[in-house]
């Protein structure tokens, strides 16, 4: 952004400030009224500790973070009534509201009005709440080794726009806060509020007594890793069904994702997905990659790393039809990634139909569907991709009936597909 568009802002928001503030009789706690079509009659969350008489929501925000904040507080590095300065941090792309922002039921599990804080509730922060922002829009360009290779087999243009020159992506990166509706989450998951906020309550040791002493507060901040969605072409163009949309909703595994580990197909799923992205942005398409922080298929990475153990000890060796057996020993269930939350983040930016899902799930694909999205195409990536010794997961899941272009092995020809021993 340029010095004169961001004087220019900055001299907006103050003047909204100014106009608005003398006008407006705010309440001590301002009232949440979930699905409303506009920010003021929605009104903000606000989860600061600084302020504790302004909060309405139950938790704090940056959830997964705030015992990092708080031992920063304990060894005094960190002011404690710190309030963020949020001067210059609006986003970078406009996310216009889109209808299924107030639908009732659509969005429940993040805060559609949660990216213009400044604009839409400047009137409270010139009044001293301390809101935050929970959605952050900015720029980036991706350096990845892939996309390089990609552009040397001439699977991809460096056309100076989408890619430079030096093979960079451009990107618009969007990271994304959890911020649930109570009362919506448990419809969604066919349960009572009351039986909702008992079974959190117990299951996270009683962290939040709020989720059992207060009923009146419906918004919970649960201590759980953010989302990140990564946009290729332009933002506006998501909620457009005649572009063309690439996508692929990707869940974080750490292992492959960033260390190249090779028992599974993670990274090449999410460096394949970004490369067909890229290319529908380059043909006048969109493309859209979110990155969901459910490592270990929402079971965490210890969990994970104790079944590859006991799948390549296990009598026989590491095999694809044992392959969901040994995971559901050692962890309870098979899959603990419940995807009736993750369509979400698609009615956020307006999304209507997806022309190419990059997924095997079913899971996925399901819920995304059942959620009022069309699919038209859905992809798996290409064979040559997929590392030796992932043959096991990629083989074991066509089995259990993921989507594949090439259809699944079963009976001997299943058994046959084995994995490296521990080495
Ligand atoms: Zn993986």
């Amino acid at each position: 952004m340029s010095t004169d568009i961001a004087s220019t802002k900055e001299s907006i928001v103050r003047d909204h400030i100014r106009l608005t503030s003398h006008t407006i009789d705010l309440p001590s706690i301002p009232p949440i009224n979930w699905g409303a079509a506009t920010p003021q009659e929605r009104g903000p969350v606000v989860g600061t500790v600084t302020e504790r008489a302004h909060r309405n929501c139950i938790g704090s925000h940056s959830g997964s973070y705030t015992i990092y904040r708080a031992l920063s507080i304990a060894s005094g590095k960190f002011p404690k009534a710190h309030k963020p300065d949020l001067n210059n941090t609006q986003p970078t792309d406009t996310i216009s509201p889109q209808p299924s922002w107030s639908m009732p039921d659509k969005i429940i599990s993040l805060d559609p009005w949660g990216a213009n804080i400044v604009e839409d509730f400047g009137d409270y922060l010139e009044h001293g709440y301390n809101i935050q922002p929970t959605i952050a829009v900015t720029k980036a360009h991706l350096q990845l080794p892939e996309i390089k290779e990609a552009i040397r087999e001439k699977r991809l243009e460096a056309d100076g726009k989408f890619v430079t020159a030096s093979g960079d992506v451009r990107v618009t990166k969007i990271a994304i806060d959890p911020v649930w509706h109570l009362p919506s989450i448990a419809k969604r998951f066919g349960l009572t509020e009351a039986a909702l906020r008992k079974i959190l309550f117990r299951e996270t040791g009683g962290m939040f007594p709020e989720l059992v002493t207060r009923s009146d507060l419906k918004i919970l901040l649960p201590p759980i890793g953010s989302t990140t969605a990564y946009v290729f072409g332009n933002v506006s163009d998501l909620s457009n069904p005649e572009v063309e949309l690439t996508c692929r909703v990707h869940d974080e595994c750490n292992g492959s994702d960033v260390f190249g580990s090779d028992i599974c197909t993670c990274r090449p799923y999410l460096t394949y997905g970004i490369e067909d992205a890229v290319r529908t942005a380059q043909r006048g398409g969109v493309g859209l990659i979110v990155y969901f922080r459910k490592e270990g298929r929402a079971l965490g990475e210890v969990t994970k790393f104790l079944v590859y153990n006991a799948r390549k000890r296990q009598k026989g060796g590491d095999s694809a039809a044992t392959y969901f057996e040994r995971t559901e020993c050692v962890a309870g269930v098979q899959d603990a990634r419940f995807q009736e939350l993750m369509p979400d983040v698609l009615h956020f930016f307006g999304i209507t139909k997806i022309h190419n899902l990059h997924s095997m799930s079913n899971m996925k694909h399901d819920a995304i569907v059942n959620s009022g999205i069309e699919v038209i195409n859905r992809l798996s990536i290409p064979d040559d991709l997929i590392p030796p010794d992932a043959q096991v997961e990629i083989e074991a899941k066509k089995a259990a009936g993921y989507f594949s272009v090439a259809g699944a092995k079963q009976g001997e020809q299943l058994e046959k597909v084995k994995g490296r021993d521990l080495d």
